[in-house]
């Protein structure tokens, strides 16, 4: 398939629409973004990738890091992981405190911040230096071994994250965080800090479209049933309230981030990377989710 004509296509039917989105300034050091940047990577479990725009260009991760972080605990401690948190989607925004309350610190999946950070402190209990180990297996899924942590935007969160800081101390309160605060949020702010490039990110997840086992290296990260349930829990949970939207306009699994990325697997075939830092409301980037709309319409390419 030309993909490279149609991301041209796309591109150029988008760039007459007004982009009504917003950038990230809640974490002040993602507000210095220029938010007319605009990048494209898809590759292949086959070996092949084809990019567009600044596919090279590395941009805060935020969120989609949670993925990362959550396989490396998932593989870790197996189904243990739902004694800790649920696996439904949420229906509330992504830093909601209301419904942590009502679940008594259970948080309702793992990709809210809630549930992510339960996952650091997972981590932190099962590695003796966790900040190293998810960089280092950031970088092995990806192939990318200068792939690092922004110390400046993770100290730029530390200083802002109030509500962050709710989440973690209302879960401690109910017994659901087992170590210190302070290290678990150190290492939950530094893996939203990972700095990545669209390429990167589709390399990295290619694992997830190969039955758990990365392409280039052939080493297995997850069972096949496990990287079904990853994918599953993408699909429903992985954008923030609008997942349900992103599986009717998309109809792939994928994971967003407020940096403005967006990445969407297709099992058994692609990974594809979209990075446009204006976010919608819900906080999922704008032109990246019609850009995907666009994307699995032209080329059919969706799973269902
Ligand atoms: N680091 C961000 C936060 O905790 C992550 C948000 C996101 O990308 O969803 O607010």
């Amino acid at each position: 398939m030309q993909y490279e004509t149609i991301f041209h296509e796309i591109y150029q039917e988008l760039k007459s629409l007004e982009d009504t989105g917003h950038v990230a300034d809640y974490i002040p050091e993602l507000a210095h973004v220029n938010p007319d940047q605009f990048g494209v990577h898809l590759s292949t479990i086959n070996g092949e990738s084809y990019a567009f725009g600044d596919a090279e260009k590395r941009f805060s991760i935020q969120s989609i890091a949670k993925v990362f972080a959550f396989v490396l605990a998932y593989s870790k401690i197996k189904s243990d992981i739902w004694k800790r948190m649920d696996l439904e989607p949420a229906g509330t925004p992504f830093n909601s405190l209301v419904q942590l309350e009502h679940d008594k610190g259970v948080p309702r999946n793992p990709f809210i911040n809630a549930g992510a950070i339960v996952v650091c402190d997972i981590l932190v209990s099962g590695f003796p230096s966790p900040k190293e180990h998810v960089l280092s297996f950031t970088r092995r899924l990806s192939n990318s071994f200068t792939i690092d942590y922004n110390t400046k935007v993770a100290q730029s969160e530390r200083e802002t994250g109030f509500r962050n800081f709710a989440l973690v101390n209302l879960m401690k309160s109910f017994g659901n965080i087992r170590n210190d605060i302070n290290e678990v949020m150190d290492l939950y702010f530094h893996i939203c800090s990972i700095e990545m490039s669209c390429r990167e990110l589709s390399e990295s997840f290619l694992f997830l479209a190969n039955n758990g086992v990365i392409p280039y290296s052939g080493e297995r990260i997850l069972s096949p049933s496990r990287t079904k349930r990853t994918n599953a829990l993408m699909q429903t949970c992985g954008f923030y309230d609008e997942a349900g939207q992103f599986t009717f306009k998309v109809g792939l699994p994928g994971k967003s981030g407020v940096g403005g990325g967006i990445v969407a697997v297709h099992p058994e075939k692609y990974s594809i990377a979209v990075w446009s830092p204006r976010l919608n409301k819900k906080g999922n980037s704008y032109k990246g989710m019609l850009f995907l709309e666009e994307f699995t319409t032209k080329t059919k390419l969706s799973i269902f």
